[in-house]
């Protein structure tokens, strides 16, 4: 087994990597908790079938941000960070396709201004959601007016070995904020997606949903969506948090949104402390009052 200095060097001399030691990760995570930690860029498939067998067999742990816009990083982050960047000709949007095949690292927002000018059935339901595609993905992200998981088709994917495999997807590979086909060290690289036909009204109605987003979320601040799962679906988590009057809620510089109890916002220079904190108060509240077991929607890579 190389030693990790030694490993750094063999990263480092990988084409289509780039490693960054002890980089600022606080830039990337939406909600901007401060965080440090090893950071590489990976610019195409290839090189991260060289990577992943690379940190593997070394037994260095790692873990993937796309947006980070649903994902909080620890002050010191001890597994490497991979980020994805791989390239895509924004040109090749400027025709509708029945399918197309799309890299983890493409923004949603790209699609959904696709789906704005052609009128896309089905692709309204992932209106306004932060994300590159291979998070919404992995987290079958959606609205209230459907998930993402029904328009995809296809998913490859790199194992922890580097051995690229392809996920057909069925009935059963999605449910609430889950997917479940990507296996342990595995990410993400290519999404095929359909849509379900052209229709002009599909336009206006992201547009509409994209100014309801405005006024019910408090989509300009730093945060990390919503960070309670709904415990289903007629009990919204937002609306529970508002009832125990937790809304406005403050530790530090970090405040339950008075927009939607659902949103954290750091009003700056909040840290993992403050999160903790206002998670257990709110988990104490919903247990103590509603008997509900409140479980996070946003993604923490290290126990709380
Ligand atoms: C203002 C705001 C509004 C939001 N509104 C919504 C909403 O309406 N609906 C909704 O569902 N979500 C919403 N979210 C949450 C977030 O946008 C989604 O969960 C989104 O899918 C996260 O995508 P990401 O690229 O940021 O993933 P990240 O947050 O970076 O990662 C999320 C998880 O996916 C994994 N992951 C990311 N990329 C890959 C990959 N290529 N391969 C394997 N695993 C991967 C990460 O390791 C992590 O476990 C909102 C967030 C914000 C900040």
């Amino acid at each position: 087994m190389l030693s990790y200095s030694e490993l750094k060097k063999y990263i480092s001399a990988l084409e289509d990597c780039e490693f960054f030691e002890d980089k600022d990760l606080t830039s990337f995570t939406t909600f901007k908790l401060a965080s440090t930690g090893d950071l590489i860029e990976v610019k195409s498939v290839e090189a991260l079938q060289k990577l992943l067998p690379l940190l593997s067999q070394n037994q260095k742990e790692y873990l993937v941000v796309g947006w980070g816009a649903n994902q909080i990083l620890p002050p010191v982050c001890d597994k490497i960070i991979i980020h994805l960047d791989f390239p895509f000709d924004l040109n090749s949007l400027s025709d509708i396709k029945n399918e197309y095949e799309f890299p983890a690292s493409l923004g949603l927002n790209h699609l959904t201004a696709h789906a704005v000018k052609f009128g896309l059935k089905g692709w309204e339901v992932f209106t306004g959601i932060p994300a590159s595609l291979g998070g919404a993905v992995y987290m079958n992200a959606g609205t209230n007016l459907g998930e993402i998981g029904k328009m995809v088709t296809k998913v490859k994917l790199v194992t922890p070995n580097g051995i690229l495999r392809e996920e057909v997807i069925n009935g059963k590979s999605f449910s609430y904020r889950h997917n479940h086909f990507v296996k342990s060290g595995e990410i993400i690289v290519f999404i095929t997606m359909i849509h379900a036909g052209v229709d002009e009204g599909i336009s206006v109605k992201i547009k509409q949903y994209l100014e309801y987003r405005k006024k019910s979320q408090p989509l300009t601040t730093k945060n990390c969506g919503c960070v309670f799962k709904n415990p289903n679906k007629e009990l919204q988590a937002g609306r529970l948090i508002d009832l125990l009057g937790l809304k406005g809620l403050q530790i530090g510089n970090l405040r339950v949104s008075p927009k939607h109890g659902n949103f954290m916002e750091n009003l700056g220079g909040a840290n993992w402390d403050h999160f903790k904190a206002i998670v257990d108060i709110i988990q104490y509240e919903m247990d103590h009052f509603y008997g509900i077991e409140f479980e996070l929607e946003v993604k923490i890579p290290y126990h709380l």
